[in-house]
């Protein structure tokens, strides 16, 4: 089952229009989406999947929050984060009563001179995805950023979710031409960063580590969530640096993101990772459990 909407994206500080945010969500059919708009000539717009359990949004302020920082790095709009919220929920409630889903909700800098266009689609997602369980192969590529690329090279938009995807399914496609599943993105110092389309976790030592949010990758609102779940289990979780060469030793590491919850990295360059399996069933059985 899927399902697409549009929108006329409303000011950050518009009033609540007469009828509730709801009447500003039109069915697809109803949609006109230029193509003259810099989302689509340019992939000039952010994005973020959302993923749903029994019609429940995970994550939802903190996808919308990232929504909001990534339209503050590239200059768009704020978006009106109620207006979203009455149109995800009209979305989520096309999907399944019970099961899995996802919700992607595009924001583009539209046609020139008209203002933002945006667009929203509800998919069911597979019930089980068998990563989850028998992990990835994944290999590491340079990602060709600096873990400061934030600060000096803002325009590389380095932790913005932005529509311009082309470069993280080209090294999907490179490791899928190596036999590999999946890709760990590395930085020019020689630090994990993320992967094309996920977050990195790592247990090391007793502890659970990832990445710090602010250096060149997405902050992830799963891995956030597979921290405060962590913590419940008295584990300790921080975001820190994790050199590259420090993986070969991990005792165990993650690939997490919102449709897919965790995937253990079973190889990292073809060389065996330490695998936690009741660990890691607990670990996405608590991420698919959340209800909000
Ligand atoms: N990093 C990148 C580049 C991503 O594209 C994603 C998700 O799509 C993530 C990390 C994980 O983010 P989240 O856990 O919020 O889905």
């Amino acid at each position: 089952m899927s399902a697409v909407f549009f929108l006329s994206p409303l000011a950050a500080d518009a009033p609540e229009p007469e009828g509730g945010f709801a009447q500003t969500v039109r069915p697809a059919a109803e949609a006109v989406v230029s193509l003259r708009d810099a989302g689509i000539v340019r992939g000039d717009g952010i994005f973020e999947t959302f993923g749903v359990v029994n019609r429940s949004i995970q994550a939802e302020t903190a996808h919308l929050n990232r929504l909001a920082r990534s339209a503050r790095l590239l200059d768009l709009p704020a978006p009106h984060l109620d207006q979203w919220r009455a149109a995800l929920a009209i979305a989520a409630d096309t999907l399944p009563e019970t099961g899995t889903g996802s919700l992607r909700l595009s924001l583009t800098r539209g046609v020139p001179g008209e203002g933002p266009s945006a667009w929203l689609a509800a998919d069911e997602t597979p019930a089980d995805l068998p990563e989850r369980h028998s992990g990835l192969a994944v290999v590491s590529l340079e990602r060709g950023l600096s873990v400061h690329a934030s600060e000096r090279t803002p325009w590389l938009l380095a932790g913005a979710k932005t529509l311009s995807y082309a470069i993280n399914m080209a090294a999907l496609r490179e490791a899928a031409s190596r036999g590999a599943d999946d890709v760990l993105f590395i930085s020019t110092e020689g630090l994990a960063l993320e992967g094309p389309t996920s977050s990195l976790l790592v247990y090391t030592d007793g502890e659970f580590v990832s990445p710090p949010r602010d250096e060149a990758i997405l902050a992830g609102t799963t891995v956030d969530a597979a921290f405060e779940w962590l913590r419940t289990q008295g584990y300790t979780c921080v975001y820190r640096q994790i050199p590259a060469v420090s993986l070969g030793s991990v005792d165990g590491a993650w690939l997490l993101s919102s449709v897919r919850m965790a995937a253990p990295i079973r190889t990292l360059d073809g060389q065996p990772v330490t695998q936690q399996p009741e660990l890691n069933e607990s670990l996405v059985h608590a991420l698919l459990a959340r209800t909000h």
